[in-house]
C-alpha cells in the first residue's frame, strides 16, 4: 500500500470489546498473566511492551520500510541506544555538522564507554574511507544536516560501507520519512526525533530506531530499550500515531512554504546567503533531488552584519516565534548560536527557521517585517 494509506492503518490497533476504530490508550503499566491459551502474552509489564508503543513501532517501520522499530523517549535516548549497542573500543564516522546533542552524547558521555570517534565531511564520502580504521563499525549521517543543511549522498556512502562490513544508520529527523527513506537506500538503521516532524505538533518527546532486518545488533536495541527503560508514555505514542495519520499532507505544506521563503530570502539585501537545498545553487541540489522527494522544511541564513544583528531580526517577528527546536506547524525561528554548546563552529549571524504552516503571504510579510530592524 502508499505512504498515505500506510500512514493511516498500520498499527492501528481496534478494541475488540468495544469496536472503537481507534485504538485506545492503554495507560495500565500491568497485563494479566495469560492462565490459559485465549490471549497472546505480548503485554505483561508497560517497560517491556505497551500496546500503544507497539502500535508506534508498527507504524514507523512501516513508513520507512523496515522490519522492526523500537520506541524511545527522546531522539537523544533513541540515539544512545544505538551508540550503547556498539563495543568499548569500537569505532564511529560522524558527520562533522550534526545535531549538537549528538556531538555532546559521543564526547562527553561515549567516550567514557570508550567508544572512539572521528568528525568528517561526509558530503565527500572519501573523507570516510579516510577516517576508517580496523575498529571502525558503524558510519552515522545527518542529512540535510543541523543547523548547515549539508547533503550526504546516502546510496554512494551505504555503497562502501557495505564492501567494509561497516553499518549505516541515517538521523533521518529533519527529512521525515515523507521525504526520504534511507533503509532503501542501504541504511541498516534509521533515527529520527520523533519530537519533531513526527509530532508536528510541538507537545511530545520521543525518538525511534527503525531496523532494515531483525539482526543481533536490534535485539541489543531492544534490549537497552526495556532494560535501560528511557521509553515513551502510552499517551505519547498514542498521540504520535495520531500525529502521523497527517504527515504526509503536513511535509507537503512545510516543503512548498519553504520553498517560496528562501526564493524570498536569496533576494534579500541583508542576507549574504541561504542554505535551501531546494535551491538549486545549494551544492547539495542535485543529490537531495535524487535521494529526496522534496527539500524540507528547514531553511537556515547568514545575515550580512554582526550577531547582534541576528539577534535583533529573530526578537522582531510578530508570528514566528523565537525559540529552538522544528518541525511544528507553527513557524520558529533563532540565532542558532544560541542553541549550542560552547566552542560551537556556528557563526553568530546564523538564524535557523523552522518554516511552519502558516500562509507563506503572511510568513514572508512577518520576515520582511523582522529583516528591516537589520542595522
Ligand atoms: C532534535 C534532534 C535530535 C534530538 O532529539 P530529541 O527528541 O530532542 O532528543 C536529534 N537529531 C536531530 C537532527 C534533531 O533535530
Amino acid at each position: 500500500m502508499k505512504f498515505e494509506t500506510r500512514s493511516i492503518h498500520a498499527g492501528e490497533r481496534e478494541d475488540p470489546g468495544t469496536g472503537s476504530v481507534i485504538s485506545p490508550v492503554y495507560p495500565s503499566t500491568i497485563f494479566r498473566h495469560e492462565d490459559d491459551e485465549s490471549r497472546s502474552a505480548e503485554f505483561v509489564y508497560t517497560r517491556a511492551a505497551n500496546p500503544n508503543r507497539s502500535n508506534l513501532e508498527t507504524l514507523v517501520a512501516s513508513l520507512e520500510n523496515g522490519k522492526n522499530a523500537a520506541a524511545f523517549s527522546s531522539g537523544m535516548a533513541a540515539t544512545a541506544a544505538v551508540f550503547q549497542s556498539l563495543e568499548p573500543g569500537d569505532h564511529v564516522i560522524v558527520s562533522d555538522d550534526l545535531y549538537h546533542g549528538t556531538r555532546v552524547l559521543l564526547n562527553d558521555i561515549m567516550k567514557r564507554w570508550k567508544l572512539d570517534t572521528s568528525y568528517v565531511d561526509t558530503t565527500d564520502p572519501d573523507n570516510i574511507i579516510k577516517a576508517a580504521n580496523t575498529k571502525t563499525r558503524l558510519v552515522w549521517i545527518e542529512t540535510p544536516t543541523n543547523p548547515m543543511l549539508h547533503i550526504t549522498d546516502i546510496k554512494k556512502v551505504c555503497e562502501l560501507a557495505r564492501e567494509q562490513y561497516w553499518m549505516v544508520c541515517v538521523d533521518n529527523t529533519w527529512a521525515s520519512p515523507v521525504l526520504q527513506n534511507p533503509l532503501n537506500l542501504g541504511a541498516d538503521l534509521v533515527m529520527h526525533s520523533a519530537t519533531k516532524y513526527l509530532s508536528g505538533h510541538s507537545d511530545i518527546l520521543a525518538g525511534v530506531v527503525i531496523t532494515k532486518e531483525e539482526s543481533e545488533f536490534f535485539a541489543r536495541i531492544r534490549s537497552i530499550q526495556v532494560g535501560g527503560g528511557a521509553v515513551p508514555s502510552s499517551f505519547d505514542c498514542w498521540l504520535l500515531q495520531r500525529s502521523i495519520k497527517t504527515l504526509q499532507y503536513r511535509m507537503r505544506g512545510h516543503c512548498e512554504n519553504a520553498g517560496r521563503i528562501a526564493e524570498f530570502l536569496k533576494g534579500h539585501p541583508v542576507i549574504e546567503d541561504v542554505f535551501y537545498p531546494g535551491l538549486p545553487s545549494h551544492p547539495g541540489h542535485d543529490i537531495a533531488k535524487k535521494q529526496m522527494n522534496g527539500f524540507g522544511g528547514m531553511v537556515s541564513f547568514m545575515v550580512k552584519g554582526s550577531g547582534d544583528d541576528a539577534m535583533r531580526i529573530t526578537s522582531s517577528a510578530d508570528l514566528i516565534a523565537n525559540a529552538t527546536s522544528l518541525g511544528g506547524v507553527e513557524s520558529l525561528w533563532e540565532q542558532r548560536v544560541r542553541s549550542e554548546p560552547e566552542g560551537t563552529q556556528v557563526s553568530p549571524r546564523l538564524i535557523r527557521l523552522s518554516v511552519g504552516l502558516e500562509h507563506p503571504d503572511d510568513l514572508i510579510a512577518d520576515i520582511d517585517k523582522a529583516l528591516s530592524r537589520h542595522s
